[in-house]
């Protein structure tokens, strides 16, 4: 089978060895965030473990967490509602992602997919035996699709639209107004949205997420929303993601899982289940971590302002910064090759996303790899001169 693996782990792999051999590396590639999970979140994980909860679940998740994923979705995304049987929990957003997917598309079929993109959608989708159509996006266009590339793209093969706001790997995040004018053209030609959600709660300078399965009955019938605990809760390695598609969607989603994985790890929800069930020390602990990732959001946009010929907007949303290395007279893959090798500067070549000419950063790191990762940089865009 023809799929490629995904690049962001294999940069993470290439530098978490170069520091096993004693290298001082400085990594921007990691796309995780860098804190440790909650406490209260560990806590409960912990209880339900020694409670005995060490057995098989219901395939698309624990009945308790399915629902208060499902008020959740309503009373803080804005769904008019939600059943708990709409609601599947899954190993990991990414599973959440590909399920999705597979539900909805046959082979023949058509996918729209923005760029730059997460590196997993068209592998997802070629694994469905559908096919991948990639729709440029720049820096000029802060890197959104606007309504009329999107109408210009479909065919009668097409089925679904991928969204993804914030962004990995761009950080950037759609306004209320443009996902409207987006999913509207979507239900106009009557096809359906995967939209990916996991970074909703990792905003800044006041930006607002909007849910498009929000935006209505038709809305809701077309829209399959993908959210999860990883990047939220800082909770990468409890492999949980979360999911709300209108009915018939989710029963497919809920078959296939019984059938591949069956349920995400039963303790692991009852510790997710606790961050719902405390929403007052959960968005305390998510106002904690967004206050560090802001002020390394400045900081990292600030330095790359220094770094000669690389543009970077300020994005809104997630961990990432994706700056424009173009003029610099090499590809994506050639910089970040040399980077690695001659300053030990980690990053992530654009083309992995779609978009050659830029590089993904990640600030889920110390204040102290960021300073001397972007000074290296400095050093090392300098030399290119
Ligand atoms: C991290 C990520 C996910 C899912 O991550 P999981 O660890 O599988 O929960 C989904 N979409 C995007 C865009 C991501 O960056």
């Amino acid at each position: 089978m023809n799929i490629s693996p995904s690049p962001t782990l294999a940069v993470d792999a290439k530098a978490k060895a170069l520091k096993a051999a004693g290298e001082d590396v400085c990594g921007f590639g990691a796309g995780e965030p860098d804190f440790d999970t909650p406490e209260f979140i560990k806590e409960a994980a912990i209880r339900a473990l020694r409670e005995g909860r060490t057995k098989y679940a219901p395939a698309a998740g624990i009945p308790e967490l399915r629902e208060k994923l499902a008020e959740r979705w309503v009373a803080v995304n804005g769904f008019s509602r939600l059943e708990p049987s709409q609601v599947i929990v899954s190993p990991g957003g990414k599973y959440s992602c590909y399920l999705a997917i597979l539900s909805v598309c046959s082979p023949g079929d058509e996918v729209l997919i923005p760029s730059p993109y997460w590196v997993s959608y068209p592998e997802m989708v070629k694994l469905a035996g559908a096919e991948p159509k990639i729709l440029a996006t720049g820096d000029q266009r802060e890197f959104r699709l606007s309504p009329e590339q999107l109408a210009k793209a479909i065919t009668s093969r097409t089925r679904l639209l991928i969204l993804n706001s914030p962004s990995n790997p761009t950080g950037a995040v759609y306004s209320r107004e443009e996902l409207e004018k987006l999913v509207e053209v979507a239900l106009r030609h009557n096809i359906y949205i995967l939209s990916d959600e996991i970074y909703e709660q990792l905003l800044y300078d006041g930006a607002r997420h909007c849910s498009p399965a929000s935006f209505g009955e038709e809305a809701a019938r077309s829209v399959i929303t993908v959210s999860g605990f990883s990047k939220t809760y800082s909770m990468t390695g409890w492999r949980l993601g979360t999911m709300a598609a209108p009915p018939g969607v989710a029963k497919a989603v809920a078959d296939l899982q019984s059938q591949t994985t069956s349920n995400a790890t039963t303790f692991a929800q009852y510790g997710a289940l606790e961050a719902l069930r405390q929403p007052k020390e959960a968005s305390q602990a998510v106002a904690a971590m967004l206050e560090v990732f802001d002020g390394r959001r400045k900081a990292l946009h600030a330095g790359l302002g220094e770094v000669p010929r690389v543009t970077c907007l300020l994005a809104q949303g997630a961990f990432y910064l994706f700056p424009r290395i173009s003029e610099l007279g090499m590809n994506s893959t050639d910089f970040a090759s040399a980077l690695l090798e001659k300053e030990k500067v980690a990053v992530v070549p654009g083309v992995a996303f779609g978009a050659e000419g830029y590089v993904r950063l990640s600030y889920a790191v110390s204040d102290e790899v960021m300073e001397k990762g972007v000074e290296r940089m400095n050093r090392f865009c300098a030399s290119l001169q």
